[in-house]
């Protein structure tokens, strides 16, 4: 897991646009439906560090609420074992959801190193939005949209300093 950097968080957060930011290609597949993204996809970043998506990760084609918490919990499991830091990623745009505090729950429990990041934080408007998720008690997000560059460099400095 030595430099391995890992993706988590509820479907359609924007995990598979970020990862795609992040590595600099279009890698990864982004789309409205949740659970698209069906398998572990990877890439070496900036000769760096490896990072995963696992948005696929227990993901099937029809998914129920239920079945949606459980592929999420079985990503943070991969990516705990997987990856020496972890990206959280949650949405400006939705809040705080219930899968979102039970993700931060397990990520706390664990200890590992977890970088929160506030997505979809397209403009300096949306900046004080995102100030809600210290609540899940993983320090203040990092905002960033994944679709326009917003708040990448930061990121990427933050995650250099965590490897
Ligand atoms: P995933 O399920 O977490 O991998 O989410 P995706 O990367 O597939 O993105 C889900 C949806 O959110 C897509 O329609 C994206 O275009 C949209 N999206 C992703 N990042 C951003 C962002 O920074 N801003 C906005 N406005 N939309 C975004
Ligand atoms: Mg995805």
């Amino acid at each position: 897991p030595s430099r391995t950097v890992a993706l988590v968080g509820r479907p359609n957060v924007g995990k598979s646009r970020l990862f795609n930011r992040l590595c600099g290609r279009r890698l990864s597949i982004v789309h409205d439906m949740p659970g698209v993204t069906r398998d572990l996809i990877s890439a070496e970043v900036r000769d760096d560090y490896v990072l995963l998506d696992t948005g696929g990760i227990g993901m099937e084609l029809e998914m129920t609420p239920k079945k949606i918490a459980t592929a999420a919990e079985d990503q943070v499991d991969f990516a705990i074992r997987a990856a020496s830091v972890i990206l959280f990623v949650v949405d400006v745009r939705s809040g705080i959801t219930a899968l979102d505090e039970m993700v931060a729950e397990k990520l706390r429990r664990y200890g590992k190193q977890v970088l929160l990041v506030a997505n979809k934080v397209d403009n300096q408007e949306e900046e004080a939005d995102a100030d809600e998720f210290s609540r899940l008690g993983l320090g203040d997000a990092y905002t960033v949209s994944a679709e326009h560059g917003r708040g990448i460099t930061v990121l990427n400095e933050a995650i250099d300093e965590m490897l």
